[in-house]
């Protein structure tokens, strides 16, 4: 069994919405909410990153298009020093060494950055890659995929197996065989979402959630999401059941930080510099 030295998060911008619309139980005001990424510090495969935020390009296509339909409800906040790439490079990671990427899933504000990492192995469901691909043009875009990003990725296929058990996750995958990082199924927001849940150290975990929830209150009060969520969103039904295992996993681990991608918590933290957890 191994364990990882820290995690670092970082956000990419993010995008100024009525909380109310990331989680129906929250007061009406806008809030910030980070396009966040992590990169973990593995201590065999170097930094792995948890998804890659915006980039200099998607940066551009928020702008423009289709999502100028979403700044009725979401205004975002980018700029230039926010892509991925330059973040790595403001704490002195270099993205060309950069060898494994873990994708919750493939939405813009996740694979942003991803063309910026020439030497790196995706890891992500194959049904959330066919899932993708079966959207084409303007009706990917629509539900949050731009092809472009991943088009010429190097991908591989994650494998849940019903021996790696998280409780209450049913099934997982030992990203390295070494116990450091489990991959959790999470599917609902898209089809094939995955979370990792990150060993550290020190003893504590981290489960970085990606959008399995939104905000912390999906899963702490709970609440379902507002028109963000479910606008973007595959399939109701299962986004609940795996906001309800992720409560229950917050409420056996104590000692555990669940990190969603958009949360306001971590976003007002992280307008400060990037956050390390130990
Ligand atoms: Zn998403």
């Amino acid at each position: 069994m191994r364990a990882c030295e820290k995690v670092v998060l970082f956000h990419t911008g993010g995008v100024v919405a009525n909380s109310r619309h990331l989680c129906v139980a929250l007061p009406s005001k806008r809030t910030f909410h980070p396009l966040s990424f992590a990169c973990i510090e593995h201590p065999v495969h170097g930094h792995v990153l948890f998804d890659t935020g915006l980039g200099s390009r998607s940066a551009a296509l928020v702008s423009s298009g289709p999502f100028r339909l979403l700044a009725r409800i979401a205004r975002a906040v980018y700029a230039d020093h926010h892509q991925m790439r330059l973040q790595l490079e403001s704490v002195e990671i270099e993205p060309a060494t950069v060898e494994h990427v873990i994708l919750s899933h493939l939405h813009f504000d996740h694979t942003g950055g991803m063309r910026d990492l020439p030497n790196a192995t995706f890891h992500l469901t194959r049904a959330e890659w066919e899932g993708a691909h079966k959207l084409h043009g303007i009706k990917g875009l629509l539900k949050g995929f731009y092809l472009e990003d991943f088009r010429a990725a190097n991908v591989r296929f994650v494998e849940f197996e019903d021996s790696v058990k998280v409780w209450p996750f049913q099934s997982g995958c030992d990203l390295f065989g070494d116990g450091s990082i489990i991959l959790l199924p999470t599917r609902g927001h898209t089809v094939g979402h995955q979370s990792a849940l990150v060993r550290l150290e020190s003893g504590r975990q981290v489960l970085l959630a990606g959008d399995a929830a939104l905000v912390r209150q999906n899963y702490t009060i709970p609440s379902d999401e507002g028109l963000v969520g479910r606008g973007l969103r595959w399939n109701h039904e299962e986004a609940w059941r795996t906001v309800l295992k992720l409560r229950a996993f917050w409420k056996s681990h104590p000692e555990s930080d669940v990190i969603p991608t958009h949360d306001a918590r971590v976003g007002r933290l992280l307008k400060r510099g990037p956050l390390t957890i130990r």
